[in-house]
């Protein structure tokens, strides 16, 4: 679950990082009564989950409450890339002398958390990454040992911290970091910029924070900003019945019914070979019964895009029986007038198939393989 900017700085606040006072709008009336109590320059920051708004034009200076008024209209209801502004953040300028890189995050290849560290921050940390990869500092830490003293010297050592007083407080902010990362479950947390001021003490101007959505459950704390962050209706029923529901084309019309990503893409791929655009997609993940799956089918029928569905089963932990269940209750409960194309691989394959025989020709064709599925969702639709 990604955060907007303003809700992962409410985060690193409330873990001891100091961040800029800023104020939320997310109408031109909030914008009004707020005026009188804002020191000019103000910076206007689109709150979006997609990054790179600095340079897509989402982030503002403005010096006068005249200006504020402008940039908030123009930015309010506006596309930042793909996301709708609903909201801005508004900060007091921070008045920096450098900006800096700070973040943690899961390193997969050697299983450890990795704090990286760079001293050229505040611009793509992507492209620092690739065209000078010893500007970035990178500290492994075993999960057994925890984050010691001497993992935060490396860090600055590394990143080419020198002024005693500027290392003190980066030390500081990773230390806290790592805590609010661990504790969170987070994927990511990054600070950048982390603004250095003249003063020699930091501030974090931007915060990204991703937790694991397998962790949530762990925290009922988070709960209150995920109500605050966009979800379809379709996306709300999935997680409410525990699958995924993902738009994936809007010039798409075929439906896809899967479990686990890499299964979901592999049907994408398949259709996409054969011609055919895939709208959306949902992930049952594993283990899904019946009456679920049922519901499951429900859910992508909503989109009016569907014209025909594919469900693509691998059974391991979920089993063929079970998904061949829900079908058959989808569409015998449900007055179903789209095709459905089905194919079952694994645990419990042929008694799956044996219960799909009852309605099939009804709306129901089965497939062998992946390609053949694909082939006949395509040729079902419009039928
Ligand atoms: P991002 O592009 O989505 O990562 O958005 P950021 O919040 O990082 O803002 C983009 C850039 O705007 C930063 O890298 C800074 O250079 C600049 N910026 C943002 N907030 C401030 C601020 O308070 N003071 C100053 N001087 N620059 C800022
Ligand atoms: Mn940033």
């Amino acid at each position: 679950m990604k955060l907007y900017e303003y809700q992962g700085k409410e985060l690193l606040r409330n873990s001891g990082i100091p961040t800029p006072r800023g104020y939320v709008v997310k109408t031109l009336a909030e914008l009004d009564s707020l005026l009188p109590s804002l020191n000019f320059p103000v910076v206007v920051k689109a709150q979006v989950l997609v990054g790179g708004r600095g340079k897509a034009g989402g982030i503002k200076t403005a010096a006068s409450s005249a200006e504020l008024q402008e940039c908030a209209k123009s930015l309010l209801g506006s596309f930042l890339k793909e996301d709708k502004v609903v909201a801005l953040l508004l900060e007091e300028k921070v008045p920096a002398v450098e900006e800096y890189y700070l973040g943690v995050t899961l390193d997969r290849a050697t299983r450890r958390p990795l704090i990286l560290f760079s001293r050229k921050g505040g611009m793509d940390i992507e492209e620092v990454a690739k065209e000078t990869p010893e500007a970035i500092a990178r500290i492994y830490v075993d999960p057994q040992i925890g984050l010691r003293g001497f993992h935060l010297e490396q860090l600055v050592k590394a990143g080419g911290v020198t002024d005693p007083d500027v290392k003190k407080h980066v030390q500081q902010v990773a230390r806290a970091l790592y805590r609010l990362w661990d504790t969170s479950d987070a994927a990511l947390v990054e600070i950048n910029p982390l603004m250095v001021l003249a003063d020699k003490t930091v501030v974090a101007a931007d915060a990204k924070v991703d937790i694991d959505d397998s962790a949530l459950f762990r925290h009922p704390e988070l709960e209150a900003f995920r109500r605050e962050l966009p979800e379809s209706e379709l996306e709300r029923a999935a997680r409410e019945t525990g699958f995924l529901y993902i738009d994936i084309d809007p010039d798409g019309n075929v439906g896809v019914i899967s479990n686990g990503s890499g299964m979901i893409m592999s049907c994408i791929d398949w259709i996409a070979r054969r011609g055919g655009k895939v709208t959306c997609a949902l992930d049952l993940g594993g283990g899904a019964t019946a009456d679920r799956v049922a519901r499951g089918i429900q859910i992508v029928l909503k989109n009016p895009k569907v014209k025909s569905l594919l469900i693509s089963i691998f059974g391991g932990i979920t089993r063929c029986d079970e998904i061949a269940g829900g079908i058959v209750r989808a569409v015998t409960e449900t007055d179903i007038s789209i095709p459905i194309v089905a194919r079952l691989e694994g645990t419990n394959k042929e008694k799956g198939l044996a219960l799909l025989t009852e309605v099939n020709g009804k709306t129901i064709e089965i497939a062998g393989t992946l390609p053949e599925a694909a082939d006949k969702v395509l040729r079902v639709q419009g039928r």
